[in-house]
């Protein structure tokens, strides 16, 4: 064996992967890793045929297939108010996941600080850690999950480059307000800060709340990196495709890693999607087809003895199981799989320090009856 030092000492498999594979193996309902049971649609799938029959099988241009960076910036100008110029400062990417890590390599240096808000999405540590940036996270606290502003301020300093925001908020489900964004704007002012603003869920928001993109705000689009993906709203999370937006000088540097991270992505898929995104109900019908499905899992959940937290938006609830159990709750989510048939995700994979406060989350974004199946086993609980 030659030795090689890791790049990622502490760093292990993903929690995702970890709970679908243990959810497979013991043939338990897969409410871990967030990803529907349900089929995109029939039209979606042909209009993929249609591009591989239509002879577009090969490399996409770099930064994607222009029709499909032309819809993007016609609905991100429709719904915030924001002009991407296609051409120079939109790229499509392999997923969220691949733009993230794009957008963190093309501008942290080593010993750039980076702020994020802890539960945070499992890879923005690791990719700001491989670049020689210096994590700088906020442990936020159940229920509610609020950024204390005046807290965020006390970690920013002369080495701050960037603050990672998501708003509607993976695994915790709570969404940024305008008081976020107002706090956060003063905060950046006259500061050399950027933002990556993952947006993956921009479209699972519920009760009629707004989704609070930083491209509505001038002073922060002019700062951030905004990613998001079609995976979650078009139902196919295993097509990898999504986007980033930014304006011109900092897209620049994106593409310049994009270009030998992966090139191009996916080409006839780009077609699909462009043409699936002319009609605007694909996706502003989504809030309602998840709120549906939120409402329903919860109802279920209130007959059991977990304690449901609050859910705005992303296709995830979470529950605390203080008066089930004290274990840990990564020990807790390996019981719940093994002995009742249900795996989720235990949020402390979500903390860099690990803190546990007895959380786990659940996807609803299944079939009605995978939903009853589960509640029926949770009863049980
Ligand atoms: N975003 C999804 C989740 O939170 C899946 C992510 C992944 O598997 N990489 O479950």
């Amino acid at each position: 064996m030659i030795s090689v030092i890791s790049k990622l000492p502490q760093t292990g498999t993903t929690i995702f992967t970890v709970m679908s594979a243990l959810a497979n193996e013991v043939d338990a309902i897969n409410l871990s890793q967030g990803f529907p049971d349900y089929n995109c649609s029939p039209e979606l799938i042909e209009l993929v045929n249609n591009a591989m029959k239509n002879g577009h099988n090969q490399y996409a241009p770099m930064a994607g297939v222009m029709s499909l960076r032309e819809r993007i910036a016609e609905k991100t100008e429709n719904l915030y108010g924001a002009v991407y110029n296609p051409d120079t400062e939109i790229t499509i990417t392999a997923g969220c996941t691949q733009a993230i890590f794009t957008a963190i390599s093309a501008v942290i240096h080593p010993n750039d600080e980076v702020i994020i808000f802890e539960p945070a999405f499992d890879c923005y540590a690791p990719a700001i850690k491989l670049m020689g940036g210096v994590v700088k996270s906020l442990a936020l606290e159940p229920p509610n999950y609020r950024i204390a502003w005046d807290m965020v301020k006390r970690l920013v300093n002369q080495k701050t480059k960037m603050i990672i925001l998501n708003s509607p908020h993976n695994p915790t489900a709570t969404i940024l307000h305008k008081e976020d964004i107002d706090e956060l704007s003063a905060l950046v002012k006259n500061q050399d800060i950027l933002i990556l603003s993952d947006e993956v869920y921009e479209h699972l928001i519920y009760d009629g709340e707004t989704h609070h993109s930083v491209a509505r705000y001038p002073e922060l689009q002019q700062r951030s990196f905004i990613v998001a993906s079609f995976g979650k709203p078009f139902h196919a999370t295993g097509w990898k495709v999504g986007y980033c937006m930014a304006p011109a000088y900092l897209m620049h540097e994106f593409r310049k890693i994009h270009q030998f991270l992966v090139f191009s992505v996916n080409t006839p898929i780009q077609y699909a999607i462009a043409e699936h995104l002319k009609n605007e109900q694909t996706y502003l019908d989504l809030p309602e087809f998840f709120q549906q499905k939120r409402d329903y899992f919860r109802k279920g959940l209130e007959q059991t003895r977990f304690e449901l937290l609050p859910c705005h938006g992303s296709y995830f609830q979470s529950v605390r199981y203080s008066a089930i159990s004290d274990e840990k709750d990564a020990d807790f989510v390996l019981r719940l799989t093994k002995e009742f048939g249900v795996a989720a995700i235990p949020v402390s994979a979500f903390y860099t320090k690990g803190i546990d406060h007895h959380v786990l989350r659940f996807c609803f974004a299944k079939r009605q009856e995978t939903l009853d199946k589960a509640v029926d086993r949770l009863l049980k609980v």
